[in-house]
């Protein structure tokens, strides 16, 4: 088959492979704790799922307006407002099937062939993969352990040139659970304003920091006009698949990324996005359950961590991942993630999943209960100690 030569361009998310090995493990008997995944394993609260039901009662089950019904971008535009202490305008809003489409359709949108676009490494593979497909030129921004796997603002100045379109950041940050400070946003900030680049903000971890106060660079002054918020229900309300999410941006921008959505998508599925109304206007305590669980997880996961051989482990201050370094143990971290699956029946993916940078890392995800969790980490240390 001859494909199209941007295909070769196009990559992929190791999870999904990771996930479909351990799988056929599975198959074969064998039994294997997920630490794989990008996903809550809590289920969707269920007055959510009620407003859905209610929703297609009452008849939303056509196709409605590209960029989302009004009446759900009135209330995701003031959920932004609220959260991100800057006004948002209901026109300023995109509504997607996931947060994802997003960081597709402000790419396509924004950046040319030949442009260059800066994003963290080790970072969610998708930047990299949708920056080579449009003809861009990834230019990796290191996240070091010893900034916390925090965007050195120094490093990223002196990766801008003259060709830089945008910088993408994400904080919480999957995979290493950094949180960028307020001082980082500052100072970000005024590299975009000054050389004049669009900062796209992947903000879907937005309700799970643990140390602090969540923000957001676009409550920066002269941020809004330069920046295209991500935004989703996945990770909040555990909805990763019924597909919903959303964009901000400046209203001409929003027009454009609703034309790439009519070109493919259509539109978001219309009971889901009345669903997402009922998930903000609802009682909160699950989510809010939810994200106590992963802060709880998340102590146990890391302190345990930090007493297996060659291994050591920051405390992330968000989203529900660790990622411990093992260079301590002598093996390679993408050997050492298969042996983990392979051997010791535990999935994990190696930090290099996630970009050239992360080597010498694996991303565990919290995303189980704390007796899978510490049977996870008895189980490396079998292997570790062999
Ligand atoms: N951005 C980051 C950093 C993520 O980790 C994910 C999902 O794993 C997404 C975006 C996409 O989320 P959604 O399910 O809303 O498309």
């Amino acid at each position: 088959m001859k494909l199209a030569e941007r295909m070769s361009r196009l990559g992929t998310e190791t999870a999904f492979e990771v996930l479909a090995r351990a799988g056929q493990l599975e198959a074969q008997g064998r039994h294997i704790i997920h630490l794989e995944i990008g996903q809550p394993d809590f289920d969707t609260p269920q007055y959510i799922k009620d407003a859905a039901c209610q929703a297609l009662a009452d008849g939303f089950t056509g196709y409605g307006p590209s960029a989302g019904l009004p009446q759900a971008r009135e209330r995701y535009a003031r959920y932004i407002s609220e959260t991100r202490g800057v006004p948002v305008d209901p026109a300023e809003l995109v509504i997607t099937p996931g947060a994802k489409p997003i960081l597709f359709f402000g790419i396509l949108a924004l950046v040319d062939e030949g442009d260059e676009v800066i994003y963290p490494n080790p970072g969610f593979p998708i930047y990299e993969s949708v920056v080579e497909f449009v003809g861009a030129k990834a230019v990796p921004a290191p996240l070091r352990e010893e900034r916390q796997f925090r965007l050195d603002p120094d490093e990223l100045a002196s990766l801008v040139t003259d060709k830089t379109k945008m910088i993408i950041i994400n904080s919480p940050h999957n995979p290493t659970g950094s949180v960028l400070t307020r001082e980082d946003f500052e100072a970000i900030a005024r590299i975009a304003i000054e050389r004049d680049v669009w900062v796209l903000t992947d903000e879907p971890y937005s309700k799970m920091v643990y140390d602090g106060e969540f923000e957001s660079i676009l409550s920066v002054d002269g941020m809004k006009e330069r920046t295209i918020l991500v935004e989703g229900f996945s990770k909040t309300y555990a909805m990763t698949g019924w597909r919903l999410g959303y964009g901000v941006m400046p209203a001409p921008l929003a027009e454009q990324v609703a034309k790439l959505q009519t070109n493919s998508n259509s539109c978001t599925a219309s009971f889901v996005q009345i669903a997402g109304i009922a998930a903000l206007d609802g009682p909160q305590d699950e989510s809010e359950a939810m994200m106590a669980a992963f802060k709880e997880r998340r102590d146990v996961m890391v302190a345990a961590l930090n007493e297996l051989p060659g291994i050591s482990c920051l405390s992330p201050g968000g989203a529900f991942y660790v990622f411990p370094n093992v260079t301590g143990t002598g093996t390679d971290s993408r050997d050492l993630a298969k042996a983990c699956l392979e051997e010791a029946g535990v999935a994990v993916l190696s930090g290099t999943a996630f970009g050239a940078y992360g080597d010498g890392y694996l991303r565990l995800s919290s995303a189980n209960s704390i007796e899978n969790i510490q049977e996870a980490i008895e189980r490396i240390r079998g292997l570790l100690e062999g």
